[in-house]
Formats: structure tokens, sequence, C-alpha cells
């Protein structure tokens, strides 16, 4: 079957939208969709089609026939080679707008739930089947939203002169490195210490590892820093089980990177993707950096996640406070709590909090951040929350509330279900993915919660990703 344009045509196209990427969703006269990168919601462009598929295609823009309001230079010298940011050409403002419909269209679409102030989405018969409105709020922005990164997590490869070490983000759609030394969304901390690390990398001539070979040997080095504390971590990524020179490196880092407690190497002999592989050894100092959040104090070590911007970070665990209504007396679950951090801030005004969570090191920093808090009324356990919660429902444990938050791909319905069946009377679903969270509610109110309010995060500035906090309640 045909398209309804091919491929090198040149067509006119509206921007109606922008996907999770960033990129324009653009609409042709005769309804045909295509991506357009670099284009902004209220554009009208003409646009080559590069790629062109039965429903939708890709095209880049030839011309700008309407440019919008919105569009801003962006600020960062490498932004259109690297594929860190997505939105910096979008001023800080329309983010925010486009993030909460970004929230408002999935809840509609794949959630069918009715927004209030939003039509009903009623597109071949799908209607909403949910009778109330949900209030979705704007979303809670930075005032400076730069520099706002306290972890940053840097491939290393070879530059284009063979022997030549580069580390930074990887190009748009591609694994190619583009050398980074000042990245507008990282902590210059963050910034200095990754420079330092490469340098003493090129010192000690260390082989930067090969994607396509599977040789070398630096792989990723990973900083993370705690932004009240001022102490640093330091993490080398290798293909090997030992690191070379090691004396030399851990010498290096402490002489030239200030307040680093803790030097960390781990080793991933895999080709994957993945950053991290299975061993996981402190080479010098302590095993946790301190931070803290709120005038809670969190030890964090190298496998454990933390959220990366603690300044919305913070905006957000208020805001999953305030939706627990907690009065000082509730039992409380709190699924994907990673080292505790939901936990102790809902510990500060529940009777007793149970958090579960799948990594056995991150579980270890709970405990030790529990003590630390004199937050006693708390127990953690290691362990998948799709079977350590039905565990636990099956010894009769009961909870007020529960709350959630998932990775990307949300909560397994082993967990969904076993929320209805301890029906605690309010569930607060935290997210970093409208899509999940969405068809998760849509599960959650079938089996008798009703979705009250959503507020959307700016968690990542400049990128499409946005975080949710939402409460529920049983009907
Ligand atoms: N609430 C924490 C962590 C959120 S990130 C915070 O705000 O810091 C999601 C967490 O879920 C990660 O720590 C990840 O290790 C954990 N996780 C992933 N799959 C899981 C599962 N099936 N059961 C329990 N935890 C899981």
């Amino acid at each position: 079957m045909s398209t309804l344009h091919e491929k090198n045509e040149t067509v006119q196209a509206d921007i109606i939208g922008l996907t999770h990427d960033g990129e324009g969703v653009g609409r042709t006269s005769a309804g045909y969709t295509l991506f357009i990168p670099n284009t902004l919601p209220g554009e009208q462009v003409e646009a080559k089609i590069l790629k062109s598929k039965k429903q939708y295609g890709y095209a880049k823009v030839t011309e700008f026939k309407n440019v919008s309001e919105q569009r801003v230079e962006p600020p960062c010298p490498i932004y259109k080679e690297c594929g860190g940011c997505q939105l910096q050409h979008f001023d800080y403002e329309g983010q925010l707008v486009w993030k909460r419909q970004h929230v408002i269209d999935s809840l509609t679409r794949i959630g069918k739930l009715q927004v209030a102030g939003e039509q009903q989405v009623s597109a071949e018969g799908d209607a909403t089947s949910t009778e109330h409105q949900v209030i979705v709020h704007p979303t809670v922005g930075m005032e400076n939203p730069w520099r706002y990164r306290n972890k940053a997590a840097v491939p290393i490869g070879r530059g284009e002169s063979s022997e030549e070490l580069v580390g930074g983000f990887y190009a748009k759609g591609s694994h190619r490195i583009v050398d980074m030394k000042d990245c507008m969304i990282q902590k210059e901390r963050n910034d200095e210490v990754i420079h330092q690390v490469k340098e003493i990398a090129r010192e000690l001539r260390v082989l930067p590892y090969d994607e396509e070979t599977g040789t070398g040997i630096l792989r990723h080095v990973v900083t993370r820093i705690g932004v009240v504390t001022g102490e640093v971590m330091v993490v080398l990524i290798t293909n090997t089980t030992r690191i070379a020179r090691q004396p030399e490196w851990i010498e290096m880092i402490r002489k030239r990177i200030p307040n680093v407690k803790s030097i960390v190497h781990n080793v991933n002999d895999k080709v994957t993707n993945a950053i991290f592989g299975e061993t996981t050894k402190v080479i010098w100092g302590s095993e946790v950096i301190y931070d803290e959040l709120d005038g809670i104090r969190f030890a964090i070590s190298a496998r454990s996640f933390y959220q990366v911007n603690p300044e919305q970070t913070i905006s957000l665990y208020r805001k999953a406070v305030e939706y627990a209504g907690l009065t000082g007396k509730e039992q409380v679950i709190d699924a994907y709590c990673g080292i505790g951090t939901i936990s102790l801030f809902l510990a500060r005004n529940a009777g007793h909090v149970y958090g579960v969570e799948i990594v056995p090191e991150a579980i270890e920093d709970a405990k030790r951040n529990a003590k630390l808090n004199g937050l006693e009324n708390t127990t953690f356990e290691a362990g998948p929350a799709e079977i350590v919660i039905p565990r636990w429902k099956k010894k009769g444990m009961k909870a007020d509330v529960i709350v959630v938050d998932p990775p990307r791909k949300g909560c397994d319905p082993e967990l969904l279900d076993t929320i209805l069946a301890i029906r605690p009377e309010r569930v607060v679903y935290v997210s970093c993915n409208p899509s999940t969270l969405a068809r998760d509610l849509r599960l959650l109110e079938d089996g008798g919660y009703r979705t009250v309010e959503v507020t959307p995060v700016d968690m990542f500035p400049h990128t499409g990703h946005v975080e949710v906090v939402t409460w529920l309640e049983r009907v």
C-alpha cells in the first residue's frame, strides 16, 4: 500500500505537539503525521520527508514559515549535537506548560480520566469511563532551572585521533560521544570532577573502552556530590576486574578532587548498554557519601538510586507527604523506596512506615538512614515489591496509606492487585512516566479508587522528562 507522502517529498506541516523526546509532531494538510526535530508547537514549517511509513513519517525542516514566540536561543554551545537535553530551544515557561499538557494527554487518552477544565476524549466512541474530574496542577518549576544535577554518568571513548580519550553525553540518537567540558544542567563540581578524572586517565594512559570491539578498559565515570555536604563520590567502571595502577589512580583523585570521600570500582565486562556491572568494590574511603534533604540526612552508596535534582526532590517529597494526609498515627507502605528517602519524609508524620526496594545495598542505606535521623518507626525489607507486599498482606498487615514510586515501566500488576486487596484509604503514586502512570491509575480506578489531584514537578528541566505525584482515595 502506498503512503500519503513519499520519501524526499517537500511538504508543509503545522506543529501540533511534542513527543517526550522533544521532537515536534507535525500534521500535513492531508492529515499525515510527521516527526520533525527542532520544531515547537504552533510553528509552521516546510519539511523534507526523510522516511515515510503508512501512518507517519520523519522529516527535517527546510524552511520556517512561522516561528513560535516561545522559541529561544539555546544557551548551551553543544546543544545541537548532544543528546542530553531536548528542550533548550523552548522557553522555560513553555516547557512547564507543555509538561503539564503531556501529563493531561496521558491521563485522558491512556487513563480514560476526565481532567477538570479539559474536553472529554470521545473519539471513536472511546468515552472516558470516569465520572469525577481530576485536578491537574501547574507544573512546579525551578526558579533557576540550570546546573541542577548532582550526578553525572559519562561514557568514555576514543576521540577522533585514535589514542585520544573523550567523555560526555552520547550524540542524539547514536553512541558517538560528544566530549563535554561544561554541561549547563550539571553542578559545576561534577564537571570539574569529570574533567579531572579524564585528565588522570590520559596521564595514566588508560585505554578507553571501545563498544564496537569490546576492547579497552575505562567504560564510564560516575560522580555524585552531596549538594548540602559537599561530599564527592567517584565511580570508575572498567571492563577489567582490576584497575591497573590503582594506587596512582587513588592518589591522583585524592590530590585533585577536594572533598572526595569515596572512590569506587565497578566491573562491567558484558556487551551491554547498562552502565554498571555486577561487582562493586570501594577502593578508597567510605562506602557512602552523605547528603541532606529538608533536614534529613541520607547515606548514599554507589549502586543506590538517589534523585538527581535535590531542590525539586524536596518539592516532590513534600507534595507526596501532603497527599498522604498523615496525622501521626497511620501505617504506611512505601513501595520502591530506594534508600528510604520518601519513607523518612513520611515517618516524621506517620505511625509506622514499611519500605520495600529491590536493590539490597539501597535497603542497607535505608536502615542506616533511619537510625541516623532517629526515625526508628520504620521497617525496611529488600525484594521485589510485587512479592514482598503480597507476603506482608498474607501475614495480615494493614495499611492506611500506600505510596509507590516505581521505575519507568510502572507498577507490576501483581502489586496493583495487592494494593486493591489491602484497601488503604489513600494511595500516593509518584511517577517518572505519565504513560505507565495513566495505565496504572485506570486499574486502580476500576478497582475502587478515585484520582483526586495530580501535580507535575519539573525534576529535569530542558529534557522531555516530567515527574508526577498523584493522590488517590478509596471511593
Ligand atoms: N522512592 C525512591 C526511589 C525511586 S526510583 C526515591 O525517591 O529515591 C525506583 C526504585 O525502584 C529504584 O530504587 C529501583 O531499584 C526500585 N525497583 C525497581 N524495580 C523494583 C521492584 N520490582 N520492586 C521494588 N523495587 C524496585
